[in-house]
């Protein structure tokens, strides 16, 4: 049966406000035992949206009384360079997290960087190690944005376990560890990917779907069960007026801020595919929000793990 019901709205803003006053008091209690989390960001070269990320990942930090500090050596860094600062960051005792900001220039050697953050400080969750302590279900650091989708399921008090789970994507970053996390929360989970034959048949039979490819406006309505939770990963930029057209005819709000910024935000999912669903995660204040949030989380983690202090 076809609801008729408005879907709901999760919103991503308040679980991250809600998540960064939880961490704001932890590290109010950490500094009654002299520990002060700290969080070192590294941000090779002038991409700039790396530098507005990063930016803001130092600015959160302030904000929630956490210490940081950014590290912006120019892009003609070599690998060798890097792994020196990564080893030095590793042996600081001040530091508790350590933030590579990706992409890297193409002539550095991202993998073997990756590898040399210590497991213990990799607050992105992109190490090996890690990753192989979330596939066994290990207490470790989870890639942010995973992370932050799993808070929006619990925090908006939706069912997940014996759920249908459908991921859309397969990196290392969202794909994968969406899946591993929804999985040992119960659901049952599918991945599908660019080679996936009939995508929509998959996705027609989520519960949950997590759409993580990077393609505007992928998701049609048509691709959604009516009821479904969508979550939109995606963040694309579009610019061009028949882009706009597509998805975002006649929303008055949307028109002014494209017209004054030559540019808005769509997820991977069509903002017609929202309507049918239960509820789902606006772009932006959706996923995206949960993000930083989820990284001065893993901070404040990472720096009781590394202190044997309870989690
Ligand atoms: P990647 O490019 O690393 O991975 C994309 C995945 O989507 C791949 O597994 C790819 O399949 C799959 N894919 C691509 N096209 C299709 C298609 N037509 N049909 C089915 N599958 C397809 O992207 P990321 O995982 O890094 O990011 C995904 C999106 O999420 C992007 O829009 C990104 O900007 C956004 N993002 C948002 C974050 C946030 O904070 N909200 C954080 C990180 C990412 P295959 O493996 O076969 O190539």
């Amino acid at each position: 049966m076809i609801s008729t019901l408005s879907p709901t709205v999760l919103d991503g803003t308040r679980i991250a406000e809600a998540i960064k006053t939880e961490v704001a008091m932890q590290v109010q209690q950490l500094a009654a035992q002299g520990i002060r989390p700290g969080l070192a960001a590294v941000l090779v070269g002038s991409v700039p949206a790396s530098q507005i990320y990063v930016r803001s990942k130092v600015q959160t930090c302030k904000d929630l009384g956490l210490y940081s500090e950014m590290i912006a050596p120019p892009d003609t860094i070599t690998t060798e360079e890097m792994l020196a600062l990564v080893v030095q960051l590793n042996g600081r005792d001040d530091i508790d997290g350590i933030l590579i900001q990706l992409p890297l220039p193409a002539h550095v050697d991202t993998k073997r960087l990756l590898e040399a953050v210590l497991p213990e400080k990799d607050v992105d969750g992109f190490h090996p190690i890690n990753m192989g302590r979330l596939q066994s279900n290990q207490p470790a650091l989870a890639p942010c944005t995973p992370a932050g989708i799993l808070e929006i399921l619990k925090r908006s008090h939706l069912p997940v376990a014996g759920q249908h789970a459908v991921i859309l994507g397969r990196s290392d970053i969202v794909g994968k560890p969406a899946a591993m996390l929804l999985l040992h929360e119960n659901a049952t989970v599918t991945i599908c990917h660019s080679k996936t034959r009939d995508l929509a048949h998959h996705t027609r039979a989520a519960d949950i779907l997590v759409a993580a490819i990077g393609r505007p406006g992928f998701v049609t309505p048509e691709m959604v069960r009516p009821g479904a939770i969508l979550i939109d990963v995606g963040i694309n930029r579009i610019t061009e007026q028949k882009d706009f057209d597509r998805f975002f005819a006649g929303n008055v709000k949307r028109e002014t801020a494209f017209r004054e910024k030559g540019s808005v935000i769509v997820g991977d999912v069509h903002p017609k595919a929202f309507e049918v669903a239960g509820a789902y995660t606006p772009v932006p204040g959706g996923v995206g929000k949960l993000t930083i949030a989820m990284l001065m989380a893993n901070t404040v983690r990472a720096a009781r793990l590394r202190r044997g202090l309870p989690l």
